[in-house]
């Protein structure tokens, strides 16, 4: 019976847990600092969107395209998961292409993605149907989560499948091991996202913040809409998403690397509502006038970047086997399963290692 402490409960480490609980031979305790509920800079699962906008290229698309078929399934068929279907719109400026932050969003606006034949309904978008500026724009269907219902869901879900969960900071990755309910871990899954860069043990000085500023209202844009830059500055975004079971409506946003800011800037607020209701006329009625949104809360949420990308792999620290699943940056929702059913794999080829010895 292999005992197993995940560290983290954002949305890596809850679906990794979720994964490894399925397996009824699997012990296992969730440890972590931040929980579903709790708001917190150094937390950024809660502050997500959430949506599915695959960013990944044909050679390393594993973990996107392993997640929508169970994001399809939640949408279609568990209503309680607060997931839902919204059609997506991305339009694209080929001059956003020229910056590096954007060419890390390539691939959610080309025309010929290789996610076209994953979700449904992909459509290039008639160029004389384009607003002002666009060079090329898509359509398909996506889903939102709403992450204040998800997040506890998959909490739930863990305590189903009879995992514990426990509350504790730790100062080193191997601390973990002592807090399994049942004894000493064979395993611990280190979910720790931004704060891998400060963990002991970790100290990983590849994961840094991208700052992303929203503001959440409860007009409704009628569709999900990103765009691949603005005009304002080069770490400014514009995307609008209706999140599920009335989560309200997510406009945002920057992608401010190295940027920990914790507070929103009023002047990033303004502009970001400005771009919403120019590029979305439905949120507003076709009125244009932030006046006329009704702002539920002003947000921010550090998105955890890795410069040379997911780290999916085991390392030996100490006597204790680790199996990383952190620097998800932007996308950490929309390949939450694919990286998870990485960690179960690599947590097998542990346990067999060891059975051997
Ligand atoms: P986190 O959610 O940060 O969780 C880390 C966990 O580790 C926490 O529980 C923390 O307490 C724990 N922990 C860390 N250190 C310790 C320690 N020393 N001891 C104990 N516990 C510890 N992704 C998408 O897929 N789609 C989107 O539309 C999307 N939109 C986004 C919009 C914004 C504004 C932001 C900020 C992010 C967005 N993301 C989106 C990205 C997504 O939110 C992240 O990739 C994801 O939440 C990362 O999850 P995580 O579990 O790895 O990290």
């Amino acid at each position: 019976m292999p005992n197993i402490v995940v560290v983290g409960a954002g949305v890596s480490g809850l679906t990794s847990a979720l994964l490894l609980s399925q397996n009824p031979a699997y012990k296992v305790t969730i440890v972590a600092k931040h929980m579903p509920g709790d708001y917190d800079i150094e937390y950024a699962s809660p502050w997500a969107g959430a949506n599915y906008l695959p960013v990944s290229d044909e050679s390393n698309n594993r973990w996107e395209k392993g997640t929508w078929p169970e994001l399809q399934r939640l949408a279609r068929d568990v209503p309680e998961a607060g997931i839902h279907f919204q059609r997506a719109e991305a339009l694209c400026r080929e001059k956003d292409f020229s910056s590096a932050s954007g060419q890390g969003f390539k691939g959610l606006f080309s025309t010929n993605p290789w996610f076209k034949d994953v979700v449904p309904d992909f459509k290039v978008l008639p160029k004389e149907t384009l607003p002002e500026g666009i060079d090329s724009a898509t359509s398909f269907t996506s889903v939102c989560i709403n992450t204040a219902v998800y997040l506890p869901y998959l909490v739930s879900q863990c305590l189903k499948n009879g995992a514990t969960v426990h509350r504790a900071i730790l100062n080193h990755i191997s601390d973990a091991a002592d807090l399994h309910h049942l004894g000493k871990a064979d395993v611990i899954v280190n979910c720790t996202g931004l704060l891998a860069s400060k963990l002991g043990g970790v100290m990983d000085k590849e994961v840094i913040p991208v700052r992303g500023q929203i503001v959440v209202v409860r007009n409704d844009p009628g569709v999900m809409l990103t765009v691949s830059g603005t005009d304002d500055a080069e770490d400014e975004l514009i995307y609008t998403m209706k999140r599920a079971a009335g989560g309200g409506t997510i406009l945002g946003g920057t992608y401010m690397k190295g940027n920990w800011e914790a507070n929103p800037d009023p002047n990033q607020a303004v502009r970001i509502m400005k771009r919403a209701v120019a590029m979305c006329p439905a949120l507003t009625n076709g009125s244009g006038r932030i006046e006329d949104l009704s702002i539920i809360r002003h947000g921010v949420g550090l998105r955890p970047f890795r410069t040379s990308g997911v780290r999916i792999e085991k390392e030996k620290v100490g006597n204790t086997w680790v199996v990383h699943n952190y620097g998800h940056g932007g996308w950490g929702y929309q390949a939450s399963y694919g990286c998870s059913e990485g960690v179960v794999e690599l947590v097998k080829d542990v346990l067999a290692s060891k059975s051997k010895l």
